[in-house]
């Protein structure tokens, strides 16, 4: 039985949500789509709008998720996300639990942007405490709190 279900989310639009207790460390769902290189992702215009659904595999590629049948792409970014995104063992995603997550409970990950692509374009509405507003992995996001004076 799939652990997750389509919801309509407080976060943004739609999203997915637990259907039964997940316990830490379950993978719930592949991230699937098309492997592009990095080069292609660079210089295809097309692209450039995508960024919310590429993945970097490794140092040659990057996952394209931009696709319908990719429903793992309905997952939320949350500033204190209950999953991650691991890669497997043949290079593929998985979308895995990184705490105990209670049936209803929305699935979020970090999407993990850098602060350096315009992350003003990037609103982030995931209402957890430490959230910093922007859509900003976890790593950048005192830089953010920095030039907001927070
Ligand atoms: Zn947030």
């Amino acid at each position: 039985m799939k652990a997750y279900k389509i919801i309509k989310s407080n976060i943004h639009r739609k999203g997915l949500c637990a259907s039964r207790d997940i316990k830490k460390d379950e993978r719930i769902i592949e991230y699937v789509g098309k492997k592009i290189t990095h080069k292609k992702a660079d210089e295809d215009t097309k692209y450039g709008y995508k960024i919310t659904y590429l993945f970097t595999l490794n140092k040659k590629y990057v996952l394209d998720g931009d696709f319908k049948f990719n429903t793992a792409r309905l997952i939320n970014h949350s500033c204190n996300p209950n999953c991650e995104a691991i890669e497997g063992e043949k290079s593929e995603i998985w979308i895995t639990s990184k705490k105990n997550i209670k049936k209803n409970e929305e699935l979020t990950y970090d999407y993990g942007f850098s602060y350096d692509c315009n992350y003003k374009d990037y609103i982030c509405k995931c209402r957890s405490k430490n959230c910093v507003g922007y859509i900003v992995r976890e790593g950048s996001r005192w830089r953010i709190k920095k030039s907001a004076n927070i």
